[in-house]
């Protein structure tokens, strides 16, 4: 392991302060640790944002689910709250790795890490989410913008994630075997005023299927995807599946999605 300062900090003013140079954000630790233990990183300070307060906890009124950056999966898998109003992301958040993982990653550091293989950003794209920082408000369809890249500012926090409510919606996911990553992860959703339709594992960041999308609008149905095609070019290929199988995955997992919604 590499030496390292630890900062404990109990408020996100102080902690985006000592956010500066080589220091970072440490929240579950799951994604950044083994990072620096594999040498693919450095830090001269870890910044512990799990002592502040008011970061962690789920706020549900009758049109969004707001989730604080430091709230773990299994807190999100458990939540009656989210249970009732959006049962796919409990179910998504459940479906998160193993319990350890569960129990120290938050929603906060997965969307940061950005993961082109992790649940959270599809769920964020297909529920018109808004990612609340210390600074601004970023509509999901601008945060996502490459692989482990963020539309974040250097020492820019986190604070919240919001979720659209949706009228109905369901996430498929044909997972990594061990890991339990999205070899490929279809969300689909029913909002107020729109479909979305959010593909993780895929490509080298999260993507909307408009395709998919399109269809469902005519006819929201499993079988209205039926004659669609989807082109394999630029997705991901590697030991468990290869480009041409992840875009027949797609529509599987689309059609699971939709009938369970
Ligand atoms: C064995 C294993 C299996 C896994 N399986 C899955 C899976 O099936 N699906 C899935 O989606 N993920 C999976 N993960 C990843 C897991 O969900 C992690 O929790 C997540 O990627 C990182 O969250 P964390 O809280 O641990 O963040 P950390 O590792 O602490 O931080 C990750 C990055 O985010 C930054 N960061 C953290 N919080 C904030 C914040 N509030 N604001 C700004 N930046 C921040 C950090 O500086 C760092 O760069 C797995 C991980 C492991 C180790």
């Amino acid at each position: 392991m590499q030496n390292f300062n630890f900062k404990s900090p109990t408020n996100t003013k102080e902690a985006t302060k000592l956010a500066s140079g080589r220091a970072t954000f440490l929240a579950g630790g799951m994604s950044l640790l083994p990072a620096i233990k594999l040498r693919l990183a450095s830090y001269s300070d870890l910044i512990n944002i799990k002592k502040i307060k008011g970061l962690s906890g789920i706020k549900v009124t009758s049109k969004s689910v707001k989730i604080g950056a430091t709230t773990t999966h299994a807190m999100v898998a458990n939540s009656k709250d989210v249970g009732k109003t959006i049962p796919s992301l409990a179910m998504l958040a459940e479906g998160i790795g193993d319990p350890q993982v569960r129990n120290r990653g938050t929603i906060g550091g997965s969307i940061a890490n950005n993961d082109p293989a992790a649940d959270y950003p599809s769920a964020c794209l297909a529920l018109n989410a808004t990612i609340h920082t210390n600074k601004r408000k970023i509509p999901a369809d601008k945060f996502f913008k490459g692989m482990f890249e963020t539309d974040l500012k250097k020492g820019e926090l986190i604070e919240a994630v919001e979720f659209e409510i949706p009228e109905k919606s369901a996430y498929a996911k044909f997972p990594n075997p061990a890991s339990r990553y999205a070899i490929v992860g279809v969300y689909v959703s029913k909002l107020k005023k729109e479909i979305r339709v959010a593909v993780t594992g895929v490509e080298s960041v999260v993507f909307r299927c408009k395709k998919i999308e399109e269809a469902l609008l005519n006819n929201f149905s499993p079988s209205s995807i039926n004659s669609i095609t989807i082109s394999s070019k630029g997705f991901n290929a590697d030991i468990h599946a290869s480009a041409e199988y992840r875009a027949h995955i797609i529509k599987v997992m689309a059609k699971k999605a939709i009938s369970s919604c």
